[in-house]
């Protein structure tokens, strides 16, 4: 569509970053881009409603960009899920594995109860494992995953068929 391709558009290809051999898929365009970001936000915003959603979460750090305005446009809350220590409140955590080493995320507990139904929004989905751990720390605080939204895709890392038990048949969009 005319949309998918004025966001393809505006994100960028970076060789070699963070590590030699790997092509980093630099959003720093859209986001600059009004029309580009304002298409986004409207899509993720209708994803929101069609899911049902009463909560949109974003991972920390590009999720956030991408999920505030779309709590606001949808009318829904934000809730911040961040890598661990940084939330000062009584948090859940859930770690999960890197390909060298293991990763922690955390929400905090209040922020979500058995009547929210959460939509997930992060910039890129790559092995699916910080996503799937942040559809694992939803589930362990009561609340149902409406879905999980993302900009991009890397299809060939195959994070679908991992998120595959986690989603649980909720939908997974990638824009
Ligand atoms: P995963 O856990 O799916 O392997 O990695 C996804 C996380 O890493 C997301 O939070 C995403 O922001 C980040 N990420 C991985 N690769 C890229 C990339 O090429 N571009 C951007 N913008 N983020 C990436």
């Amino acid at each position: 569509t005319d949309i998918e391709e004025l966001l393809l558009s505006r994100i960028r290809d970076v060789a070699d970053y963070p590590e030699p051999g790997v092509v980093f898929k630099d959003i720093t365009p859209l986001l600059a881009d009004p029309a580009a970001f304002t298409a986004l936000t409207d899509a993720l915003a209708r994803t929101a409603e069609r899911t049902g959603a009463t909560k949109v979460v974003g991972l920390e750090a590009r999720g956030f960009i991408l999920a505030a305005p779309v709590a606001v446009r949808a009318g829904l809350g934000f809730i911040p899920v961040r890598k661990a220590g940084k939330l000062p409140g009584a948090t859940l955590s859930q770690a999960y594995d890197l390909e060298y080493g293991s990763a922690e995320i955390e929400v905090h507990a209040e922020d979500l109860s058995g009547d929210d139904r959460v939509l997930v929004v992060d910039d890129v989905l790559a092995t699916g494992g910080t996503a799937e751990a942040s559809l694992q720390l939803i589930r362990r605080a009561g609340a149902e995953v409406a879905g999980l939204a993302v900009l991009m895709e890397l299809g060939f890392l195959g994070g679908r068929a991992r998120l595959e038990p986690a989603l649980a048949g909720a939908p997974l969009e990638a824009l």
